[in-house]
């Protein structure tokens, strides 16, 4: 919900996670920065990505290939005449928008309609009320709701990938006006293509025409030889990769869920021919499972299977989350046949086949990748961590319920007082743990008001040096989520910490 969404943003700013690019002039749209909190969550749910995938399996490695690739590689994979978005113009107004997004936007609109029905019906039935059967017997909300279901049922949920008539069709059909203006004065609908251009070299003569890369893959594909060879690679094997990519996405916007540079975690998992069926699925269980792992509640994920399907695939699905703005793709799992390493032996004329030698047999492999974006996965992290939890005396929390394993800060260590040596006791227990974990230090202020700062930024413990301390060497520790606080010697912080943020 909306509320919910800026709450998330706004969090995201003032605990230093996530701030707009070159604010001072004013932002750059839907470009953004990740702040000191927001470069470390980042950087974890980066390692947990590349632990689960690389360092677990013996059959898969990692790469880091560059942005820049030669330009042919996206007359290749067919980026250039066929990465697009349909775009409407307004004659009216001058203003372009994604046809799509439109269409999106007006079943949101719907979906509104619905809940605000949903909502005073609440009111006026108190606890006798039903939801789903006040849906299913509320002549106007069904009536919403059988709109709703007809347009996504007719366009599929991946709009873009529609042909352009009946986008626009759909658009004259429902009426659907200008955003800004509420003008319904519509040119066709026409492709654009999202690839970012720059030239690579000095003079104006000799200049090459460039694209930031708008995924990661290609740099796998193209080295895929190299890698099989001088890693001794045998089928079945995968190679990964993070990092960035770029698409000049039209309408960018819900914050870091679709932006203009934004980081991939892909694997491209290479396998013969005729046996995509079994590791499409092997793939699908093994990605839910690592969602899965983290705890954000099994409720909060879902597969959405695609009916229609993109020319070079033969199955794929999406693992949506839900967002605060509803169920959206997070991770695409695709089972791409031959075409990638098909399309490069074509343009570059090289062969790239891989030699099984069981079966004396040559072939181009089969390819299954897994395809995540890092930002996305940021988002559904720290949306579904951020609560305001009432307590049972009847005040309110922030709390910020990361899973440990990806929280920027493990520890705080707090003296309860400036004075009595205590500072010096707690500077000396983050110099021995600091070369485990990431730990804060923290004098200022009354220790309830440092607990819920700690809370508001993330933090699974914080330990508290008091007079007892001086006494008998033990803190205290206290457990962000259940607030629980243990008394434990100084000597045992290290494994009790290990034992939540390992994994
Ligand atoms: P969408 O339909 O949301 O635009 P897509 O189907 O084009 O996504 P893919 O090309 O399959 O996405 O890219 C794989 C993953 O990369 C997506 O699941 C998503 O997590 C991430 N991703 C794609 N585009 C963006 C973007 N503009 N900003 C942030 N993440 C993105």
């Amino acid at each position: 919900n909306e509320d919910q969404f800026k709450k998330v943003i706004s969090h995201a700013k003032e605990y230093g996670y996530v701030f707009q690019s070159s604010e001072i002039y004013d932002g750059l749209s839907a470009v953004y920065d990740y702040a000191q909190n927001g470069a470390e969550l980042k950087k974890n749910i980066r390692d947990y990505w590349w632990k689960a995938m690389v360092q677990m399996n013996d059959n898969i490695v990692g790469i880091d290939a560059a942005i820049f690739m030669h330009p042919t590689t996206w007359k290749a994979s067919g980026h250039v005449d066929a990465f697009n978005d349909p775009l409407i113009d307004n004659k009216d107004s001058k203003k372009r928008y994604r046809a799509d997004v439109l269409v999106e936007d007006y079943c949101a609109k719907i979906e509104n309609k619905i809940e605000k029905e949903v909502k005073k019906a609440e009111k006026r039935f108190g606890d006798a009320f039903n939801k789903d059967e006040f849906i299913s017997t509320n002549g106007r909300v069904l009536g919403y709701q059988e709109k709703i279901d007809s347009i996504l049922k007719r366009l599929g949920q991946s709009l873009e990938k529609e042909d352009l008539a009946d986008v626009k069709a759909l658009i004259e059909e429902l009426e659907i006006a200008d955003p800004m203006t509420g003008s319904r004065n519509w040119t066709d609908v026409k492709q654009f293509n999202l690839m970012f251009g720059t030239k690579l070299g000095a003079s104006a003569e000799s200049a090459m025409d460039l694209y930031l890369r708008p995924e990661t893959a290609q740099g796998i594909f193209v080295n895929f030889l190299n890698v099989q060879k001088t890693g001794r690679m045998k089928i079945p094997f995968g190679i990964a990769q993070t990092g960035k990519a770029f698409r000049n996405e039209i309408v960018a916007r819900q914050f870091i869920f679709r932006m203009r540079e934004f980081e991939q975690m892909e694997m491209q998992f290479f396998i013969k021919p005729g046996t995509q069926k079994e590791w499409f699925d092997h793939w699908k269980e093994t990605r839910m499972k690592w969602h899965l792992s983290l705890g954000m509640g099994n409720d909060n994920y879902r597969f959405h299977d695609h009916e229609k399907l993109a020319h070079y695939a033969d199955a794929a699905t999406d693992i949506e989350f839900k967002f605060p703005f509803g169920f959206k793709e997070l991770e695409g799992i695709h089972s791409r046949t031959d075409f990638d390493l098909k399309q490069h032996e074509e343009y570059s004329g090289k062969k790239l086949q891989y030699f099984d030698h069981e079966d004396n047999v040559s072939y181009t492999p089969y390819v299954l990748e897994t395809s995540i974006g890092l930002d996305r996965m940021f988002l559904a992290v720290f949306s579904n961590a951020l609560e305001d939890e009432t307590l049972d005396d009847g005040s309110v929390r922030t709390v910020l319920k990361l899973p440990a394993v990806l929280a920027p800060t493990k520890a705080a260590v707090l003296p309860l007082v400036k004075k009595d040596g205590l500072p010096e006791i707690a500077k000396s227990i983050i110099e021995d743990l600091k070369w485990d974990f990431n730990v804060t230090y923290d004098e200022k202020d009354a220790v309830g008001r440092r607990y819920r700062r700690q809370d508001a930024n993330g933090t699974p413990f914080c330990i508290t040096v008091d007079h007892d301390t001086l006494e008998d060497n033990t803190v205290t520790i206290r457990h962000r989520d259940t607030m629980e606080q243990q008394r434990v010697n100084i000597a045992d912080l290290r494994d009790i910490i290990k034992k939540e943020v390992d994994v």
